[in-house]
């Protein structure tokens, strides 16, 4: 089955939303792989987010994904990366559909709780970061 990097943001952290999100995933059908929490360094906050080094939002971004502990986690199932980013929602949370973990929990585009891989390429990249024992 396919497999997709899941973090939990340090807001969702904080805001204890860890068990919501598990449970949604969970519910859907995706089986957890992995799943560990850590604050990540800058180097790589930076490398995750690199795609993103030229925009405005940046330098908060990776201080925001840095300022506390994140849960990260791999899950797996049938199109696990198109199923967890429905899940999600759309990354603004104001305008993220009800139903979604963003739409039902969030109002802050930056602190929007979850992140999910885009594409399996994307996927095989995130794991290979997170958690570099994965086969
Ligand atoms: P993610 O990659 O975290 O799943 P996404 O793919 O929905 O989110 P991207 O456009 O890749 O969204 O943006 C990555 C992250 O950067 C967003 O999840 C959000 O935390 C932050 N972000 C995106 N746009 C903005 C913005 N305009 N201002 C502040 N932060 C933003």
């Amino acid at each position: 089955p396919e497999r997709t990097l899941v973090l939990v943001k340090p807001d969702g952290v904080a805001r204890g939303l860890v068990g919501e999100v598990i449970s949604r995933l969970e519910a859907k059908g995706l089986r957890l792989v992995a799943a560990e929490l850590r604050t990540l360094t800058r180097d790589v906050a930076e490398e995750h987010y690199g795609e993103h080094r030229e925009r405005p939002f940046f330098g908060s971004l990776v201080d925001f994904i840095t300022g506390g502990p994140l849960l990260a986690l791999v899950v797996e199932g049938p199109r696990a990366v198109e199923a967890f980013r429905a899940l999600a929602g759309a990354t603004d949370p104001v305008t993220a559909a009800p139903g979604t973990i963003r739409g039902d929990l969030g109002l802050e585009v930056q602190e929007n709780i979850v992140h999910g891989s885009d594409s399996p390429e994307s996927a095989a990249r995130e794991i290979g970061l997170f958690f570099p024992g994965l086969g």
